[in-house]
């Protein structure tokens, strides 16, 4: 699905994670296929959000970029099974 840009990532787990959620679909803005893993990092709610009350306010999350358009797509590590941590909210 994509290709390997971080050694850190594990791109052949994110690809086998990716199929058993059905993740299958191509790029939302120009159909391509093929997606760069581009990195990891936290998001981190708004303090003030409603939602830090229920969750956590930090989402470990990966991005992926289309090949071909550079769109770029955030997924929550937890629900993937990618954090190391039960953090995250989802
Ligand atoms: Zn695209």
């Amino acid at each position: 699905m994509f290709a390997d840009r971080n050694p850190t990532i594990d791109a052949e787990t994110i690809n086998v994670k990716f199929k058993e959620k059905g993740v299958t679909l191509p790029c939302p803005r120009c159909g391509h296929q093929k997606f760069n893993f581009v990195g990891e990092t936290i998001l981190s709610l708004s303090p003030s959000s409603l939602q830090n009350l229920l969750f956590e306010s930090q989402i470990p999350i990966i991005i992926i970029g289309c090949a071909n358009c550079g769109f770029l797509i955030q997924h929550a590590k937890a629900p993937l099974g990618l954090s190391r941590s039960h953090g995250g909210g989802l």
